[in-house]
């Protein structure tokens, strides 16, 4: 192919990331512990504005160490939405506990407070409700806190897509009894992977760490009450972590300008309308996304196929996990209530999937980059 290949979200590296592992080289901290990992960790705390954290392996572990703290085991009901990724609710699934989804609102297409409410009214008992923000846009968190707080149910932030945005001015991820985060390979900071646990109660994130070492006792022989995991960061990883974390306010600069870009340019044509944004929030726009108006007559597919045919990396919303083959036993609850009991298929989640796409916002697109996919996407449009 001709033209160079353009990405959806790869690794955006400077330079300090080097230092931090020449330095742990330097000093032979190559293990899943050293200065790295610490000064990671408080910084990145320091960062989102939260007491404490613990640099795990990744994002999914940290999603499961959060289930193993709140003491999630076998039967537990745990309310995650359906529209997310896989990650979010397979640790939940590790613990035999019992995932029940939930619809996604139309107004931030994150967790919808009326199926939760409705979802309290069929399963009035759940261990732990996991909120996600997807594609970076903070979810009705005022709505989605009080509901929990009146059944006193812990949540969970997995903010892995939505370091740096803000909700009410204050960082996604520190709203939860526990937040995660991740640093895989697409997201807005990578250290090819990762991911970090945060609360505000140092017990919490002690713990983690606790069980991410093989949950070792205090004792000077190899002792262990409990089962534990492999799931620390090591230092070499830390250090990309650190150096990443320099960068990240310009990282949110420049994909929320490629959102705003993208909104410019299709603002002419009335059947495109992109990801909404919280209205009470700052949103990292860690991806850009379209939904397409399915009485114009283009799909999803189509624009993907020509995005794909130049050479252009796009991918489709998060097919909604009430959807999954794996999860098809699992109950799926919309704000009219279970589709087990109403038996409508109709779901905010399976709309979205099924009208919308992920567009390239990878933050080394240059402007003639834009411009390549702005008009393939139009051409789409008869534009
Ligand atoms: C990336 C992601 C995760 C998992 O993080 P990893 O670090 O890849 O394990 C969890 N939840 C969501 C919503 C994600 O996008």
């Amino acid at each position: 192919m001709a033209e160079k290949r353009i990405y959806l979200s790869s690794p955006t590296m400077h330079g300090e990331e080097q230092e931090f592992i020449k330095e742990a080289f330097d000093t032979n901290w190559v293990a899943p512990l050293g200065p790295n990992v610490n000064a990671f960790e408080k910084e990145l705390a320091d960062y989102a504005g939260i007491a404490h954290a613990s640099a795990l392996s990744s994002g999914t572990a940290a999603i499961h160490l959060a289930l193993k703290i709140l003491g999630i085991g076998e039967g537990d009901v745990v309310f995650v939405p359906s529209l997310t990724f896989s990650a979010t609710c397979n640790p939940v699934v590790y613990e035999k506990a019992v995932p029940v989804f939930i619809d996604s609102e139309k107004d931030t297409w994150n967790m919808d407070p009326d199926a939760l409410t409705r979802a309290f009214e069929k399963y009035p008992a759940p261990k732990a409700v996991i909120v996600v923000h997807l594609y970076g846009t903070p979810a009705l968190l005022d709505e989605i806190m009080e509901i929990c707080a009146s059944h006193q149910v812990p949540l969970i932030e997995d903010a892995a897509e939505s370091l740096s945005s803000t909700y009410k001015g204050r960082q996604t991820g520190t709203f939860g009894k526990i937040g995660i985060y991740s640093f895989n390979g697409n997201k807005i900071i990578t250290t090819s992977g990762g991911g970090m646990l945060v609360a505000q109660e140092e017990e919490f994130t002690k713990k983690a760490t606790f069980l991410a070492t093989q949950a070792r006792d205090p004792a000077r022989h190899y002792q262990h009450s409990q089962i534990g995991y492999n799931y620390r960061m090591s230092n070499i990883v830390a250090g990309i972590g650190r150096g990443q974390l320099l960068h990240l306010e310009e990282h949110k600069a420049l994909k929320k300008a490629i959102y705003s870009k993208y909104k410019e340019a299709f603002s002419d044509i009335p059947e495109i309308a992109l990801n909404p944004l919280n209205k009470d929030g700052d949103a990292n726009c860690w991806l850009t996304c379209m939904q397409i108006d399915p009485a114009c007559g283009v799909t999803p597919d189509q624009v993907m196929d020509a995005l794909d045919r130049e050479n252009i990396e796009c991918r489709p919303i998060w097919k909604p996990m009430h959807l999954q083959p794996v999860f098809e036993g699992y109950d799926f609850i919309t704000a009219e209530g279970s589709i087990r009991d109403h038996g409508r298929k109709e779901s905010a989640s399976g709309e979205i999937f099924a009208q919308g796409l992920c567009l390239p916002s990878d933050i080394k697109n240059t402007d003639e980059d834009m411009e390549r996919i702005i008009g393939i996407v139009r051409r789409c449009f008869g534009r």
